[in-house]
């Protein structure tokens, strides 16, 4: 089914369901334009409203198929993120330890849904070490500038609406490790930023000062993770 914009003619899908009120449109994580409606509203009705709507449900789906064309697939010979660059995968069909080679990881796998998992393990793994050694860094350059702050105790999470986080009372602090996809020199720039709320937990200035003090580079690195 299609119904026209500016000249073009936009499919959609629809299902008819007894249990809604009128309609409601939604574009799918795939772009697709998916319509439900109640039995008795005429087509014509849907199809006005979609016109209606066509901008916002355009810019929806076009958003949509951006996400999807960035995301891996995990297909062999396809690319993931990792520090800043691109690391191809590639399968390897009989059982072997997931191994990296300059920008290649070869991992053992016969599906995209086994090269996935081999390849967060490896992150996993890449991950704890990492963010151990960036601790004992940040950690011992605050105490070599005369900052008494604790060694934090460092959680590695999957987290959606931030980056890290930091409980002073208790030296706890939360990684995300979707920094993994980001240069060391901005996931370096968090541990900076969280090890500087052991001495303030505000975004004041003197946290901003001890913070730019330690790690001149912060803002430029930090506004990766802003875009
Ligand atoms: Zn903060």
């Amino acid at each position: 089914m299609t119904f026209p914009y500016q000249g073009r003619d936009i499919p959609y899908t629809l299902t008819r369901r007894r249990n809604m009120k009128t309609m409601r449109a939604k574009v799918m994580a795939d772009g697709t334009i998916a319509v439900s409606a109640a039995p008795r509203v005429p087509t014509a009705e849907i199809v006005r409203f979609l016109t209606a709507n066509a901008a916002s449900l355009l810019e929806m789906q076009a958003r949509a198929l951006a996400r999807r064309a960035a995301a891996p697939t995990f297909a062999d010979g396809s690319t993931v993120r990792y520090l800043g660059g691109d690391l191809t995968l590639r399968w390897h069909p009989t059982p072997c330890a997931a191994e990296r080679e300059g920008d290649v990881l070869t991992v053992f796998a016969r599906t995209p849904d086994e090269a996935r998992l081999a390849w967060e393990q490896w992150q996993i793994r890449a991950c704890v070490a990492l963010y151990r050694q960036l601790n004992l860094e940040v950690y011992r350059h605050f105490h070599s500038a005369g900052y008494d702050v604790p060694l934090a105790r460092i959680e590695i999470k999957d987290m959606v609406s931030r980056w890290g986080s930091c409980t002073a009372a208790s030296g706890r602090v939360s990684m995300n490790i979707r920094l993994m996809a980001y240069p060391v020199e901005t996931i370096r720039g968090v541990f900076y930023h969280e090890y500087s709320h052991f001495l303030h937990q505000d975004h004041s200035k003197a946290f901003y000062a001890v913070l730019r003090g330690l790690y001149p580079a912060y803002d430029r690195w930090d506004a990766l993770l802003k875009k």
